[in-house]
């Protein structure tokens, strides 16, 4: 990182607390001599300011870059999953920067195609869950093989790092960011003896192609999200998910590897 120019773009959220603050980090960091862009497209450096739900919108607005390095930098001072430094110590990650002692680690995202639509990228996960006070039911298909038939109020597909998100709260397992894969866990299913799913989330290995295909039975218009955005689409028959081949590189700092956030956080 030492020899090549580093050009930064932060995104922030864009109420007064956030700007202002994001003005103060850009002052340090002309004074240290490090250039600023407003164009993110220009930058080789991605600055999130906020929290992880801000980071997770960094990299979704600046659209999952591959080039460049992201950075969160957390305003409360409350360590986050995605954010390695704090707005009261900036100077400590441009020593970093500047003096090459980072390390780059890369998460995992998945790539989401629903019908005919464009694909897209999830860092945490992809969710997708029943729009009314309805259950929905989806087949379950791995490498286009039946796997089971779900019913109930929807599935998660949860990224490693989004292993410690939406995952978590409905009982997946955390799942280490060094390893290529992804999970499935369920939202309230159904188990009869007409429907019967494993009932435990499952983690796939990043070679393997997942399919949830939507019963066309009245119900077919669930609501679907990547990470923290909405999507706009009311009706889908099938989303095909896969690893994607795409990362997200983002800075390593000693002591502070994802175990010991998970512990930091959650012990
Ligand atoms: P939010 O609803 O405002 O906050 C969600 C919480 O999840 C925040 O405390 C956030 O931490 C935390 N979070 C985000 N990514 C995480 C990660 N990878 N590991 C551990 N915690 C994480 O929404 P948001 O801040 O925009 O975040 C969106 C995420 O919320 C979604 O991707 C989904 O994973 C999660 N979510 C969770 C539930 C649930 O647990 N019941 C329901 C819906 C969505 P910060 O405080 O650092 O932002």
């Amino acid at each position: 990182m030492a020899e090549r120019k580093n050009i930064i773009y932060i995104y922030c959220k864009h109420d007064k607390e956030s700007l202002d603050k994001k003005s103060k980090v850009e002052e340090v960091l002309h004074q240290e001599g490090f250039s600023m862009t407003e164009s993110h497209e220009d930058a080789n450096i991605i600055i999130s300011l906020g929290n992880d739900g801000s980071f997770l919108q960094a990299v979704r607005k600046t659209g999952f870059r591959q080039d460049c390095l992201y950075a969160g930098i957390t305003l409360n001072n409350k360590p986050g999953f995605y954010c390695d430094f704090d707005y009261n110590n900036v100077s400590k990650m441009l020593h970093l920067i500047r003096h090459a002692e980072l390390k780059v680690r890369q998460y995992p995202l998945i790539e989401v195609k629903i019908d005919e639509h464009q694909p897209f990228y999830c860092l945490n996960e992809f969710s997708i869950r029943s729009n009314i006070i309805r259950m929905f039911t989806l087949d379950i298909l791995i490498d286009d093989t039946l796997f089971e038939t779900f019913l109930g109020d929807g599935v998660i597909v949860s990224t490693p790092t989004g292993s410690t998100a939406y995952n978590k709260s409905v009982g997946g397992a955390v799942v280490d960011p060094m390893l290529p894969c992804f999970q499935v866990t369920e939202l309230a299913s159904v188990n009869t003896n007409t429907f019967r799913t494993l009932g435990s989330p499952f983690i796939m290995s990043g070679t393997r192609k997942l399919k949830l295909r939507v019963h066309q039975d009245g119900n077919d218009f669930p609501s679907m999200a990547a990470d923290n955005e909405a999507l706009g689409i009311r009706r889908v028959e099938n989303v095909e998910i896969q690893l994607s081949s795409k990362k997200i590189k983002t800075v390593k700092l000693k002591d502070n590897s994802f175990w010991e956030k998970v512990a930091r956080i959650y012990l």
